[in-house]
């Protein structure tokens, strides 16, 4: 212990985090396809943000790729969390693919949202983030309709055919804080906007953030246990500085942990994004232990019970050969 190492040290550890139903529901997916159809099994994309569960799965045989054409004909893929454009479905069809979707049905929820409201001739702003996966899938449903607004800098180049027919969207996994100051200069610009039908910043999203905001006020470093293209790990991270934290980092894994981030501090703050295992949680309190930080506390915020039931076509396949 150096001099400026604080008497106690304690540990706070926010509740949820890790694992949302939508996730479990993904990874499961790929797990069973491996037990009843044998690998490979290909998987389009990462199933989920996170670099540890992709590895495990290539590990028992799951082959990862960019796209369908990389798939050979007649073979099984599944599908990502983050959901695929309907442009995406086509694809596997001419190649004969049999697909397994394993589109959270939060995601899906936007999709049918995006289709209900071009049909109806509305623009729609999808407030999300250029270039992910979930956006490219709900853009694609209405590519003539949908517009992205990738943060608040963006919403003055917004151009629209009518400001009285127009509603916004968003991707699953956004900070709620900012898409809501996002909204409200829309509406500044375009009071007839319209909001909608029910949130679509996902439970899992809001929980993690609510929960975040709640440790983040006592410590002064927060660890979020995330990947680097994890959307909704990364908005844990700007939420703890922006709710009291001082310092806080986005880690794989327990061996990214610099001891020099732990100088002086007396509480530290964990969670953990939506596709996080929750082992990868363990091993960042076990290092934190070793530094002197035993006294863990886990701090329950929200209480969840959301599950999902397995892509159909696998459960059908499973129920015959039960
Ligand atoms: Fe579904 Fe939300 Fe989890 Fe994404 S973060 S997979 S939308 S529950």
């Amino acid at each position: 212990m150096t001099s400026d190492t604080p008497a106690t040290r304690r540990v706070l550890v926010a509740k949820p985090r890790g694992y949302c139903a939508g996730v479990d529901r993904a990874v499961q997916a790929v797990e069973k396809a491996l037990e009843q159809y044998g690998a490979p099994i290909y998987v389009r994309k990462q199933i989920v943000h996170n670099t540890h569960v992709v590895k495990t799965l290539e590990q028992r045989g799951a082959i990862f790729v960019e796209e369908t054409e990389e798939v050979p004909e007649g073979a099984i893929v599944v599908f990502s969390a983050h959901g695929v454009s309907p442009a995406v479905h086509q694809e596997a069809a001419l190649r004969s693919l049999r697909t397994i979707d394993a589109t959270c049905p939060l995601v899906t929820k936007v999709h049918n949202e995006a289709k209900r409201f071009a049909s109806q001739d509305y623009d729609i702003l999808l407030i999300g983030h250029e270039g992910h996966e979930e956006v490219e899938g709900t853009a694609g449903e209405a590519p003539d309709h949908v517009q992205l607004v990738d943060g608040l800098h963006s919403v003055d180049t917004v151009r629209v055919k009518d400001p009285e027919r127009l509603v916004w969207l968003s991707q699953t996994t956004l900070s709620v804080d900012e898409t809501t100051e996002t909204v409200s200069r829309l509406k500044e610009r375009f009071p007839h906007l319209i909001d909608p039908p029910s949130d679509d910043i996902c439970y899992a999203t809001q929980n993690r953030q609510v929960a975040v905001k709640e440790i983040a006020a006592q410590a002064q470093l927060v660890i979020v246990v995330g990947s680097e293209n994890s959307s909704n790990s990364k908005r844990l991270v700007e939420v703890a500085l922006d709710h009291g934290a001082d310092a806080s980092y986005l880690v794989d894994d327990a061996s990214l942990i610099d001891d020099a981030w732990l100088d002086g501090v007396a509480t530290v703050g964990v969670t953990s994004g939506a596709s996080v295992p929750e082992e990868l949680v363990a091993e960042v309190l076990a290092r934190l232990a070793r530094n002197g930080f035993e006294d863990v506390e886990e701090i329950e915020s929200v209480h969840e019970s959301v599950r999902f039931a397995l892509p159909h076509e696998l459960r059908k396949d499973l129920r015959a050969t039960v």
